[in-house]
C-alpha cells in the first residue's frame, strides 16, 4: 500500500451549511502535471484562493515555504491531527500531507472559490465533508510519458520514479470518481480545458465533462 489515511473521518456538520463557495480539487499521479498546471490556473483566476498544504517532506530545489507548501516536521503534523486541525490527511510516499480545515471552511463561508492540489486518498476524505466539491482528475498521455517527466524533473532517484510510476498506474484506476477528467498531453491545451471547466462553474453554468 502506498500510503495510509484516515478516510474514515466522519463530516463536520458546519462544513455543509449553504452560504458556499466553491472547493476545486486537482489530483493526479506524481509527475503527471498538477504542480505546473496549478501554478497556470491560479495565475488566470487570481482571485481564487489556494489552499496551501502541510507536508512533513523535503522541500524541492525551487519550492518555497508558504508558497509551496508549508514545510513542518512530523511531531508538529502530528500535534496538528490530536488537535483536529485537517480537514484530511493522508500518508504519501512516506511522507504526510494535510489540508487545513480552517482554510477551506472560511473560505467556503465567505463564498469564495478555493483550489486544491491533493491526492486520490485525501479527495475521498474531503468528498465526505464536502461532497459539493468539483473534482478534476489529471491523467499523463501514457505511463513512458509520465517516466520521462519524473525523470527530467530530476526530483526523484531511480527506485522512487518507479515507486511513482507504480502508483500512478493504481491511481489511474481511481479517475473515475471524479467529476472530470484531462489528459495533460499538449500543456497549453490542458490549460486551457482546466480554465474551461472552471470558469464554467463560476459564471453558474454547466461546465462541459
Ligand atoms: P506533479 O506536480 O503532478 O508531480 P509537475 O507539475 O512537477 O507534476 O510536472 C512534472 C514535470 O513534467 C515537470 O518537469 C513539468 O515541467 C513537466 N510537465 C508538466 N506538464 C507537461 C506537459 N504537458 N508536457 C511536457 N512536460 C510537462
Ligand atoms: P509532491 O510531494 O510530489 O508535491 O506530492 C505528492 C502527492 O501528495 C501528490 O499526489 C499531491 O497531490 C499530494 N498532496 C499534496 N498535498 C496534499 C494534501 O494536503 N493532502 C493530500 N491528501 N495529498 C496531498
Amino acid at each position: 500500500m502506498r500510503s495510509t489515511s484516515p478516510i474514515d473521518k466522519p463530516s463536520a456538520p458546519e462544513a455543509h451549511s449553504a452560504n458556499q463557495g466553491q472547493l476545486f480539487i486537482i489530483s493526479a499521479p506524481s509527475g503527471a502535471g498538477k504542480t505546473t498546471l496549478c501554478r497556470a490556473v491560479r495565475k488566470h483566476f487570481p482571485e481564487m484562493l489556494y489552499s496551501v498544504s502541510y507536508t512533513t517532506r523535503k522541500p524541492r530545489r525551487d519550492e518555497q515555504d508558504g508558497i509551496d507548501y508549508f514545510f513542518i516536521s512530523r511531531m508538529e503534523f502530528s500535534r496538528r491531527i490530536n488537535l483536529d486541525l485537517w480537514a484530511e490527511w493522508a500518508e504519501v510516499y512516506g511522507n504526510f500531507y494535510g489540508t487545513s480545515a480552517e482554510v477551506i471552511d472560511q473560505a467556503l463561508q465567505a463564498g469564495k472559490a478555493i483550489l486544491l492540489d491533493i491526492d486520490v486518498q485525501g479527495t475521498i476524505q474531503l468528498l465526505k465533508r464536502y461532497p459539493q466539491a468539483i473534482t478534476i482528475f489529471i491523467a499523463p498521455p501514457s505511463l513512458k510519458a509520465l517516466r520521462t517527466r519524473l525523470t527530467a524533473r530530476a526530483t526523484d532517484d531511480a527506485q522512487a520514479i518507479e515507486r511513482r510510476l507504480r502508483a500512478a498506474q493504481k491511481e489511474m484506476g481511481q479517475k473515475k470518481m471524479y467529476r472530470h477528467s484531462v489528459v495533460n498531453d499538449d500543456l497549453d491545451d490542458t490549460v486551457e480545458a482546466l480554465k474551461r471547466i472552471i470558469a464554467g462553474y463560476q459564471s453558474g453554468q454547466a461546465a462541459p465533462k
